[in-house]
């Protein structure tokens, strides 16, 4: 709260919902994907982050951030809708789990859904900056079967998307990205970045 200027404690203890945005919080949809991939159904794990938000605060204030925060999570809610859930985990950052997508094409529906109307969020004020977002998915039963190991892909995958230019969904694929997931936690993103573009 120090570091976002809230005076709200998003992350009330025992609570399972992010005050600002009313989708859960990081401990409740880490404990609904868990669920997920330990029931063994189709899942996919993505995460998710606004970009150039640092800008967009600093241009246009940071209640108007907040409410970009808010507006992106709404878009969220209604494209997951029934099909599983979505957190909030960092200032500008969710978590989706996704259920029964059925295969790489549904799955991309979603996250274009999601990419586009994104991008339709506060046009009139925004003009040509545009907010938009950057994603990285993974998938049970092809990725892996671990939770973490799915956090850990999705969450690569999405600095790749952050790397590649932004305003852009990546599904991951082992053939298209490499074994990056083999690396264990710490490793530097430098190292992901060149097992990625050899
Ligand atoms: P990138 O495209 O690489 O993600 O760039 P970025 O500027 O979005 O960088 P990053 O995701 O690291 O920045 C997140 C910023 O979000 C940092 C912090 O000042 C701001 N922030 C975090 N929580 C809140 C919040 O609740 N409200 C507002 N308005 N800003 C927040
Ligand atoms: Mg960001």
């Amino acid at each position: 709260n120090e570091q976002t200027g809230n005076d709200v404690d998003d992350f009330v203890e025992g609570s399972q919902v992010d005050s600002m945005t009313s989708l859960l919080n990081k401990r409740a949809i880490t404990d609904y994907g868990k669920e997920a991939v330990r029931s063994g159904g189709q899942v996919s794990i993505v995460m998710m982050d606004v970009d150039n938000f640092k800008m967009i605060n600093d241009t246009y204030g940071h209640l108007f951030g907040d409410n970009v925060i808010t507006a992106v999570a709404d878009v969220i809610k209604k494209t997951v809708g029934e099909n599983g859930a979505a957190g909030r985990v960092g200032g500008d950052e969710f978590m989706l789990v996704i259920k029964d997508f059925v295969d790489e094409a549904g799955l991309s529906n979603y996250l274009r859904t999601i990419k586009t109307n994104v991008e339709a969020l506060f046009q009139d004020k925004l003009g040509i900056h545009r907010v938009s977002c950057s994603i990285g998915a993974s998938r049970s039963g092809i990725d892996s079967d671990e939770y973490k190991a799915l956090v850990r892909i999705a969450d690569k995958t999405l600095y790749i998307a952050k790397h590649k230019g932004r305003n852009r969904f990546i599904i991951y694929s082992e053939e298209k990205h490499g074994q990056f997931h083999m690396l264990e936690e710490g490793y530097d993103m430098a190292e992901i970045r060149d097992a990625f573009y050899s």
